[in-house]
């Protein structure tokens, strides 16, 4: 195992004006689980089938520690790898039970079957499916089937696990129990893992870095914590959890934290350059001494209302609020820090 690089990554599909991957430069570390996120044909299942080796790049390279898997001069079949993807749908044999499905990539390598039974059955104990060998894959619930789709890539030791919106087919509970699971797998495996979807909360949850994609450029690599501090852009800063994009008066200098004294100046202020600053809903607080604003919706969560505001110059703010506030009622609100994108 090793870490995988990508290197200037170009992928220009023929008739097409724009290229779909375009100098996309990304090293995932040695047994580290990435998330590639960004929204609908950006360029993500471009990405991942280059690694993969179903697609030839245009140009730049992809490399497995030091081994060249593709450039210029290079492009090493799919089955020489050492990788196993996971598909959206999840590609079982229906005539086959669960453990022949797991172990046929190693009966297709000609492993002897002792060593076969041996390693399915360690396989889906990875994914504690050990109870449904027997079983067909009719006879299961959709989040099994994934499980046994994840266990049958598991069972040939890849040092890279690709897996394309692997969730997308389920449902919102089944969603939370396979993320479980994907995090256990990625522990058990020790995998190099690269996930691909479109969900943040996804993406956030699952991942120990997340790679940040639009319109075939990669925008930002970093830890979970780090991309929703310090999101690069305004895009990055829509696209990463909850929160209002206020354009404000250029305070000068290059401070991208803003504190509060900072945050109720600029928004006193008028005129002059703007910049764009991000404000998170738990950064508001409504209190007295703050600008005042409208409350235009306020919706009941369980633990807290999630607010909607409009400040007086009719930008909007989300905030977050424990006792009830109603719609239309004036607030005073104080921003505790902002970040400038
Ligand atoms: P994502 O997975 O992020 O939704 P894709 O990688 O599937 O995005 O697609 C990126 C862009 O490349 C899209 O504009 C898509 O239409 C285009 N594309 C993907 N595959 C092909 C192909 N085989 N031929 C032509 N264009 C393609
Ligand atoms: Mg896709």
């Amino acid at each position: 195992m090793a870490q995988l690089i990508l290197d200037k990554l170009s992928k220009h599909f023929g008739g097409t004006q724009r290229a779909a991957v375009d100098d996309v430069s990304l090293t995932v570390r040695e047994g580290g689980f990435l998330a590639l996120l960004g929204p609908s044909g950006c360029g993500k299942t471009t990405v991942l089938r280059m690694i993969a080796g179903f697609e030839q790049p245009s140009g730049g390279a992809i490399r497995l520690g030091d081994r060249p898997l593709a450039n210029d001069m290079t492009m090493v079949a799919p089955e020489h790898r050492n990788m196993a993807m996971v598909f959206q749908s999840y590609a079982l044999w229906p005539h086959m039970s669960v453990a022949e499905n797991v172990g046929y990539p190693l009966k297709v390598r000609k492993i002897s079957s002792d060593d076969r039974r041996r390693r399915v059955s360690d396989a889906l104990a990875a994914v504690r499916l050990e109870a449904y060998a027997d079983r067909r894959p009719a006879d299961l619930s959709g989040g099994q089937r994934q499980r046994v789709a994840l266990a049958r890539c598991l069972v040939t030791d890849p040092a890279v696990v690709l897996l394309d919106e692997p969730l997308a087919n389920l449902d919102r509970h089944l969603r939370q129990e396979m993320e479980e699971t994907f995090r256990d797998f990625h522990a058990r495996s020790g995998a190099t893992m690269i996930y691909v979807t479109h969900d943040q909360a996804e993406a956030m949850a699952l991942a120990t870095d997340v790679a940040v994609m639009s319109e075939g450029k990669l925008l930002q690599v970093a830890t979970p914590e780090e991309i929703y501090a310090r999101p690069e852009g305004r895009l990055v800063g829509s696209l990463i959890g909850q929160g209002a994009i206020l354009s404000l008066p250029s305070p000068g200098g290059d401070v991208r934290l803003l504190d509060r004294e900072t945050m109720q100046r600029l928004l006193k202020t008028s005129g002059g350059p703007s910049i764009d600053v991000l404000v998170r809903p738990q950064d508001v607080a409504i209190a007295e001494g703050g600008e005042t604003a409208k409350v235009v919706s306020a919706l009941f969560e369980g633990e807290r209302y999630s607010l909607k505001l409009s400040l007086p110059d009719g930008q909007a703010l989300r905030a977050f609020s424990r006792l009830p506030v109603r719609v239309g009622e004036a607030v005073p609100v104080m921003i505790h820090s902002g970040w400038r994108l």
